[in-house]
């Protein structure tokens, strides 16, 4: 008898981004003359890079031609990629990353998904509250939770950020093995400082713990004293995975490119409580599972790194800060607490009343989505996220309609 994997009951249906398009849907059909301005979901909405379409034109030009053509990839990326990231993103910040630790990707989704097949199903999994969900429903498929009770997993640390601890989580009274953090983070739009990262790297170590970092908004850190990546910390390498994306820094949402760090020194223990090296396990998992992103792709993404690119990309996050900096102003005026936006495009609001009646309140009165802070996890109770990720002119638009609802 085939038997299903029952942790997969476990799971909560994620209502969220269902049940906001039905109510949206509900709304758009009571009011069709109305127009809706979406600042809910975290998809980009503007063009790519020049810089990254003509490479991407190029690419499939060379693939047209014999000589050109390419078949099956490496499974960990492309040498011309793997170079630009481990130089550009990591070396030129003083991060001793190299190319051969970069292990390209079509998703830090996936591969956030992913990692923690490497770890034992009895490793104590230490994440935050509130959360991207796909940390934690990875953990729940792969039966590291009991049932869910009262808004949580039974055997997870939950990492609260809250107001109290400025959305940056302490550490944990109960010993973690696997910590997952993200700064920026989705969906507060909190950062952390080097010496507050720095506490996490030396907890990890003191504690043979191993961090999960989740780099993918790291585009839009505009204070240079805050770390884009955690190997900006001392000793980060034994102890830390990362993870990045062009999904939000270039906007690769639907074109797929992403990768993970994972150092060569990054080690975890066996059953002997002997070190083993994570770089090979996850290299073999990589190749075995994974067929590597297509050329054309990888092309665009390493145009990322031109000068052109740079620039580009550059201009693209800074337009999105732009509403995030508008949308910041006007909540601020509104006399609401908030927390984002500064090095972030999410602004996560205090609304001081359950989220789903601040969600409807914003969708009747003002025709703006946003999305509730309690479909991501039990902290995010009493808030709403919103997304920089529109026009400006829809966001100057959303936030005059807001201010209307609100005053
Ligand atoms: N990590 C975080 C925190 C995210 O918010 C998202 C997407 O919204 C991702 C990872 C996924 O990135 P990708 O598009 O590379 O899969």
């Amino acid at each position: 008898m085939i038997k299903i994997n029952e942790h997969y009951l476990k799971l909560q249906a994620s209502y969220l981004f269902s049940n906001i398009a039905k109510k949206v849907g509900e709304f758009q059909e009571a009011n069709p003359d109305k127009d809706i301005i979406r600042l809910g979901i975290g998809d980009v909405t503007r063009a790519l890079p020049q810089a990254c379409t003509d490479a991407f034109h190029s690419a499939i030009d060379e693939m047209a031609t014999d000589s050109g053509f390419r078949g099956y990839g490496p499974e960990q990326g492309y040498d011309f990629l793997r170079e630009a990231i481990a130089k550009n993103d990591f070396q030129a910040r003083g991060a001793d990353i190299s190319a051969d630790e970069i292990f390209v990707s079509d998703g830090a989704k996936c591969d956030t998904g992913n990692i923690q097949e490497l770890f034992t199903t009895d490793a104590k999994i230490a994440i935050p509250d509130p959360v991207y969900p796909v940390y934690l429903d990875t953990n729940v498929m792969a039966g590291r939770t009991g049932g869910f009770e009262d808004g949580r997993y039974k055997g997870i640390i939950y990492l609260d950020s809250t107001k109290e601890n400025n959305y940056v989580p302490s550490l944990p009274t109960e010993k973690p093995d696997l910590i997952y953090l993200c700064f920026p983070n989705n969906p507060t739009g909190s950062t952390i400082t080097k010496a507050e990262l720095k506490t996490w790297v030396d907890y990890a170590k003191e504690n043979q713990a191993l961090i999960l970092f989740d780099a993918a908004y790291e585009a839009f850190i505009r204070d240079e004293s805050l770390p884009k990546s955690i190997y900006e910390v001392e000793g980060a390498k034994e102890v830390a995975i990362e993870f990045r994306s062009f999904s939000k820094s270039a906007g690769f949402t639907g074109t797929r490119c992403a990768y993970t760090v994972v150092p060569k020194e990054c080690a975890a223990f066996d059953a002997k409580g002997g070190k083993q090296l994570i770089h090979p396990l996850w290299n073999r998992r990589h190749c075995t599972k994974f067929n590597g992103v297509s050329y054309p792709v990888q092309r665009a993404a390493e145009a990322v790194y031109s000068e052109a690119g740079k620039a580009q990309a550059r201009d693209l996050v800074a337009g999105y800060l732009k509403n995030a900096d508008l949308i910041a102003r006007e909540i601020k005026d509104l006399g609401y607490g908030f927390i984002g936006g500064d090095n972030s495009p999410y602004i996560w609001i205090e609304g001081n009343r359950d989220s789903w009646e601040f969600f409807d309140m914003l969708l009747n009165k003002a025709g703006v989505v946003c999305t509730p802070g309690a479909g991501f996890g039990k902290c995010g109770e009493g808030y709403i996220r919103l997304s920089a990720f529109n026009s400006y002119e829809n966001v100057e638009k959303a936030m005059i309609r807001i201010k209307e609802a609100l005053a």
